[in-house]
């Protein structure tokens, strides 16, 4: 691709991993991050990790003049767009700071985008925009459905008003990638998952319950209507995620219009599963105590991930045992994350 490509949230979990996959496959990138759930030293480490820098801006994707100047002294070919706020609970407590940082920082992105005319895009959307289906695995022709939180929310009217804009203007070409649940961790160990504070999802706790950094685990209900009573997720190895980027832009800058792919792997697992394969990989006992339903979880969810595998040659390659081999190798090199 001629241009560079910018990625939002590009210091963060996703975005790291996903900056590291596309300088490794020749792409000059830009990472645009105000660093408010990140850090710098995840970019230093890509360095190390692949010899290549990122050009690096330290800005938030509200900022309309910082954006004009940023496509304006770059030739930028798309845009991946991961930046954003993504704690569940948080998202409830503070809807404002959601819908802000996540629908008007999009739509900001995308104003500047056309003014640049800079119409290729990916974006970082999720299994929640899904709600509660009746029906496993999930395709992606399934209705929407309605998600329990402001997160879910701002989430899907991103997607709704994506799908508004390429409606209104038919140079834009946009993937709408819905991922099931990112785990894992680069193999060598060097980035990973840092969540600021107090871990709400499933991998990042059970890691820090074993490094000793947390006491116990709650799994969150037994009680639901799955194998062992405890809920079921699609985990999907962030490098795989990575990967589904590149295969999604090389797609999406030869069509125009909007598409929507899972990015999953079609299997799912519970959460005592989860379990028993970290305790496998680590060594380590994982203490836990079953407590109620966690509001707003539902009992199942699991990608039908063939739509990507046909239409951007792209299929998960990495299994439960590397998944939880890798965030360990990465949680005990890093017990403190990026500090
Ligand atoms: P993350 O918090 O690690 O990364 C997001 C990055 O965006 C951070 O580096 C943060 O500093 C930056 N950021 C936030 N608001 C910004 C703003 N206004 N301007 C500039 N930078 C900003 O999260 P992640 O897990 O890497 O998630 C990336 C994207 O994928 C998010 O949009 C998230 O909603 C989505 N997603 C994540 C998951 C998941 O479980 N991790 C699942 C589905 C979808
Ligand atoms: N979960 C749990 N204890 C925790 C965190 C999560 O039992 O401390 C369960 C949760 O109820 C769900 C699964 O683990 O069944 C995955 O939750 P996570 O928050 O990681 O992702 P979600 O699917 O909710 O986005």
């Amino acid at each position: 691709m001629a241009g560079k490509i910018l990625v939002t949230g590009g210091a963060g979990y996703i975005g790291s991993h996903t900056t590291l996959a596309l300088l490794e496959s020749g792409y000059n990138v830009i990472v645009l991050d105000n660093l408010c759930n990140s850090s710098i030293e995840s970019l230093h480490r890509i360095e190390t990790l692949c010899g290549k820098t990122p050009e690096f801006v330290q800005g938030d994707i509200r900022d309309r003049i910082m954006l004009d100047n940023l496509f304006a002294s770059n030739h930028i070919s798309a845009v991946l767009h991961f930046a954003g706020l993504k704690a569940v609970g948080e998202s409830v407590n503070s809807p404002l700071e959601y819908y802000d940082n996540n629908v008007t920082g999009s739509i900001t992105l995308c104003q500047a985008m056309a003014r640049a005319e800079v119409y290729n895009l990916v974006f970082s959307s999720s299994a929640t925009v899904y709600g509660e289906p009746t029906e496993m695995p999930i395709r992606e022709d399934f209705p929407t459905g309605v998600p329990t939180n402001p997160y879910g929310r701002s989430k899907l009217m991103i997607e709704e008003l994506l799908q508004d804009l390429a409606k209104s203007e038919s140079r834009w070409s946009i993937a709408l990638l819905r991922y099931f649940n990112p785990v894992g961790a680069h193999q060598s160990g060097m980035i990973g998952e840092a969540p600021n504070g107090h871990p709400n999802n499933l991998l990042p706790y059970v890691s820090q319950v074993a490094i000793g950094g947390l006491e116990q685990l709650s799994v969150f209900g037994a009680n639901y209507p799955t194998q062992d009573g405890t809920g079921i997720r699609d985990y999907i190895h962030v490098q795989d995620l990575a990967e589904g980027h590149i295969n999604a832009l090389q797609n999406i800058v030869q069509r125009k219009g909007v598409d929507i792919w899972n990015l999953g792997t079609g299997t799912g697992y519970s959460v005592l599963e989860i379990i028993r394969a970290f305790e496998v990989v680590s060594g380590r006992k994982i203490p836990y105590k079953i407590v109620d339903r966690r509001p707003g979880d539902i009992a199942e969810c699991w990608a039908n991930p063939e739509k990507a595998e046909l239409e951007l040659n792209w299929k998960a390659k990495r299994g439960l045992s590397e998944m939880m081999s890798d965030i360990w190798r990465w949680q005990s090199n890093n017990p403190k994350g990026y500090d």
